[in-house]
């Protein structure tokens, strides 16, 4: 059978249904298709969403009574250090906000959230073929695109102006036409599951234990996305409506091992119970069966993500790290760009400035994001002081640079990506300039013994973060925070040989740190 569309989305998840919601409202009279391979979404990653995609989400999808209901109200993100395996829960050192979160967030289970997009899309009057696997896609340009799928054990053919391609790390356009480049220079791997039995960190039990822990806080800690940190890694703590907890780890594998045990879920849990925080709250849990994940080599992108007649979008374009949640901030821009890119294509316009834009844009905004934010990152995110100046300056970054203009004009600053122009030029260079330090510092604590040695005893609880002028206070406190930390480097370069003693302080504390 043959079919005609204006546009078919290959994907039904996020961007797919993202996509496809925005081009209908933009132009209702476009003829879309949607392809979905599985039949159900399961529970996946990207549960904690950041305040841009929140935006985009209630602002631009019009989820915000959606979200409200069957979703969690985010509280921020917090951070967990500790330098010691046997250190009590209370002496680790908190880094995360004191009051409620000023802008939106929310933890999503993502089984849900999808399903409720693409019902929304099929509501829009996209048609839908699901359980649906597009097998082949031959590639026209103006002379029209053909997508062939396996529905039913049958074959199907769809012809459209347009294909967009939102199957997420499956890529299927960029490894078709070559575009596919792993991110080599960030070799991270994750594994994740779902818990039950995760000890409330707001439970009256751990406020009689340590009362100054239970009263510094004016928040929920548990509806955070809470990070345990350590060198070469962190875990993401996540919760999800109805009570089961998300927690997966994050490592770098030049620094760091999972240390192996019988199953993936073992190795995880030994991993959260070798850790003071993990094991107060993790120590009655137990991974649901099942739900157990794993994946390597995560970052990648493509090198060309658009050309008349078809486009990327979400993780069909890039992915680069799961810390501070950008994935779905990649799926809001990318989506939000292309649905605008199609609907002014189909209304007659010339769009050959757009392609070129995105074509252009997309790998500068990747490259500039991985260098401001993640490169090496990995080496002093086990470091309490080192890793909070980080915390303080990167997201306030985020607010000045993102988060106060998609707030200001959705509609038009979804269509900037991230990092252009001369702003973005500067604030990547700043950005990269401090990391960098940051990376430099961390490896002379690293080989004087310091590293980690102020993981202990300390709290730093700040108001929210605010997309306006009030930013500058959490600015100050993290140059402040640096600052502190170049004049300890000062001493360590004058005072300590570079040779680790044996009794250094292990930020690590499940396993051996492997050399840098
Ligand atoms: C470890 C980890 C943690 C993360 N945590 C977060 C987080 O906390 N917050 C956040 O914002 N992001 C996070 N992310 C990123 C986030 O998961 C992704 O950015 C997001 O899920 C991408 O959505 P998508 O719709 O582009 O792709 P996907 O969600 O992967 O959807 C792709 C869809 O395409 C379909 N498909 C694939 N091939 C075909 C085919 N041939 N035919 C038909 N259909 C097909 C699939 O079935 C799927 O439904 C994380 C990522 C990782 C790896």
């Amino acid at each position: 059978m043959d079919f005609d569309y204006d546009a078919v989305i290959i994907g039904g998840a996020f961007s797919g249904a993202a996509t496809a919601l925005v081009l209908k409202r933009k132009r209702p009279e476009t003829r879309i298709l949607i392809i979905e391979k599985n039949a159900e979404f399961d529970r996946k990653v990207g549960e904690s969403t950041t305040e841009v995609s929140s935006c985009y989400m209630m602002r631009i999808l019009g989820l915000t009574h959606y979200l409200g209901h069957h979703q969690l109200a985010k509280q921020g993100l917090r951070m967990w250090f500790s330098n010691r395996p046997d250190q009590a829960f209370d002496d680790c050192v908190e880094v995360g906000a004191r009051y409620q979160s000023r802008v939106a967030g929310f933890q999503v289970d993502r089984a849900k959230l999808d399903s409720h997009l693409l019902e929304q899309a099929v509501h829009a009057g996209c048609d839908l073929w699901r359980p649906a696997k597009v097998t082949k896609c031959e590639l026209n340009g103006a002379n029209g695109q053909t997508i062939n799928a396996i529905v039913d054990l049958s074959e199907y053919s769809a012809k459209a102006r347009w294909v967009i391609d939102a199957t997420g790390r499956a890529t299927m356009l960029a490894r078709k036409l070559g575009h596919f480049r792993q991110n080599t220079e960030h070799p991270i791997n994750a594994v994740w599951a779902r818990f039950t039995g995760v000890k409330a960190w707001d439970s009256c039990e751990l406020r009689r234990r340590f009362p100054a822990y239970g009263n510094s806080a004016r928040t929920s800690r548990e509806w955070a996305t809470n990070h345990l940190c350590g060198r070469g890694w962190w875990v993401w703590v996540i919760p999800l409506q109805g009570g089961d907890v998300s927690a997966g780890i994050v490592y770098d594998t030049r620094i760091f091992k999972l240390p192996e045990g019988p199953s993936l879920a073992e190795r995880l849990h030994a991993h959260l119970l070798a850790n003071p925080v993990g094991r107060e709250i993790f120590g009655e849990a137990r991974a649901i069966e099942g739900d157990v994940h794993a994946l390597s080599m995560l970052p990648y992108h493509s090198e060309k993500v658009c050309d008349d007649g078809w486009a990327a979008v979400g993780d069909a374009a890039g992915f680069i790290d799961p810390l501070y949640s950008p994935g779905l901030d990649f799926c809001s821009y990318t989506s939000y760009y292309v649905a605008d890119l199609l609907a002014k294509s189909l209304a007659g316009e010339d769009v050959t400035e757009r392609l070129r834009y995105y074509n252009e844009q997309y790998p500068v905004t990747y490259r500039r994001w991985f260098e401001s934010l993640y490169k090496d990152k990995y080496y002093y995110m086990g470091d309490a002081e080192l890793m909070s100046a980080a915390l303080l300056l990167d997201v306030s970054s985020y607010y000045l640079g993102l988060v106060e203009a998609v707030y200001r004009d959705p509609d038009c600053e979804f269509l900037n990506l991230p990092f252009g122009g001369v702003g973005g030029r500067l604030a990547a260079k700043t950005m990269r300039f401090y990391s960098r330090r940051l990376v430099a510092l961390a490896n002379r604590r690293w080989a004087t013994g310091q590293y980690g040695r102020h993981n202990a005893g300390w709290r730093e609880l700040y108001d929210g973060f605010v997309p306006d002028w009030r930013l500058w206070k959490q600015i100050s406190r993290g140059l402040r925070r640096w600052l502190k930390c170049e004049l300890v480097n000062f001493r360590l370069m004058l005072t300590s040989p570079t040779n680790v003693p044996a009794s250094r302080p292990s930020a690590t504390t499940s396993t051996e740190a492997c050399e840098v």
